[in-house]
């Protein structure tokens, strides 16, 4: 069985693309044009009136995100310590420096009482991970930050479709990045991303920054780049915005029915997702123990999984000169014993019982 199923979701709106596809084709317009202000518009209005910035990646996201806020040289941000390195990454692309604060155990998102009591000199914001499409601790974390005056900011790259006490936006905070990487919940063709805040001059800042800090043609009042989300990808966007609804309460059923099938199993833990959030289900991953084990007993019959992420950013060539290798040992405990299991739309029951069975069997050996 497959972990994804990307050309079948293709395949299955296929007309619906190529029609998109062509219109972009036949109007000549392949960057900034018409498309992609409608698509901001629809997602805006998918997050309760928000604006949005369509960029060229999540990462692009992330990096203008900060860099609109103005956080650079100088600067902390924290971070989850388990999180994407992408994360991580953007923050030191805009020269500021990570403070990685530890995950709990059961939600594998930052643990709002593992925040410093004080943010060190220099702390500017808080960019959580809603990891896996699960929201973290909106209220708490907005409490910290608004007590100590930073910014609350997320990396939505998984949570797209995730709801935090019935509200999209709340989900977002200060501002927050999506991405649009073919995985996805909501996956272009290719490379995509976007920046949605409450705050419309800071998207107009994102939208300028995208464009060589372009405000008005031919005025460069800031040193932008070149990351702008292009037409193709637009017009694809907006036919998968669509069908995202559908989409969503395909993969929230299939993940009640693995948690209602390994509710028993005392060797899993399972996401737990609290009751006030509603879980994007970018992932269904569990923990386990001899994790590599069960792996590979699962993909000699046939199932393929995945490993986010098998090394904490902490660990990696990237940043081990500047972390010792035991600082995290949360993220690093996470690394060695998450299991991400198949989880796309088209799965029938019979496949996550095949599943469910295949693994509960690996576990008793
Ligand atoms: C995918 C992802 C990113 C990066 O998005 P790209 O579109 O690939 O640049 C960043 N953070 C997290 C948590 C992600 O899952």
């Amino acid at each position: 069985m497959l972990f994804r199923d990307l050309k079948s979701e293709i395949a299955e709106i296929r007309d619906e693309i190529d029609g998109a596809l062509a219109r972009v084709l036949n109007s000549g317009n392949l960057i900034l044009g018409t498309e992609l202000e409608a698509f901001e518009d629809e997602l805006g209005a998918y997050h309760d009136g928000l604006h949005v910035a369509g960029v060229a990646s999540g990462m692009a996201g992330l990096r203008l995100l900060l860099q609109a806020y103005g956080i650079g040289s100088g600067d902390t941000v924290m971070v989850a310590s388990n999180t994407y390195i992408a994360t991580w990454l953007a923050v030191s692309a805009v020269g500021a420096k990570v403070l990685p604060v530890e995950p709990s155990i059961t939600s594998r998102n930052l643990d709002a009482s593992a925040l410093p009591e004080v943010p060190p000199v220099g702390t500017r914001a808080i960019l959580v991970t809603h990891l896996y499409g699960e929201p973290c601790d909106m209220v708490a974390l907005r409490r910290y930050a608004d007590r100590h005056g930073v910014l609350l900011l997320v990396d939505a790259a998984q949570s797209l479709g995730a709801e935090w006490k019935g509200s999209r936006s709340a989900c977002m905070a200060d501002g927050a990045a999506l991405s649009f990487y073919p995985t996805k919940n909501l996956g272009a063709l290719g490379d995509a991303g976007a920046v949605i805040s409450q705050n419309s001059e800071i998207i107009s800042t994102v939208k300028a920054l995208r464009n060589y800090g372009m405000k008005k043609p031919g005025i460069h009042d800031l040193r932008g780049e070149n990351a702008r989300m292009e037409e193709l990808h637009a017009s694809v966007l907006r036919v998968k915005l669509r069908y995202l609804g559908e989409r969503q309460d395909k993969l929230r059923r299939l993940a009640g029915l693995y948690i209602k099938q390994l509710a028993g199993v005392s060797t899993i833990q399972l996401p737990a997702p609290p009751r006030q959030v509603t879980h994007a289900w970018h992932l269904f991953t569990v923990l386990v123990n001899d994790r590599d084990l069960i792996q590979e007993k699962m993909f000699q019959v046939g199932i393929e999984t995945a490993v986010h992420y098998p090394v904490p950013p902490h660990r990696t060539g990237a940043y081990a000169s500047e972390f010792a290798w035991d600082s995290f040992p949360v993220a690093s405990r996470i690394s060695g014993s998450i299991l991400s299991l198949p989880l796309y739309p088209s799965m029938r029951d019979e496949d996550v019982f095949h599943v469910v069975s295949v693994l509960t069997e690996a576990l008793a050996l």
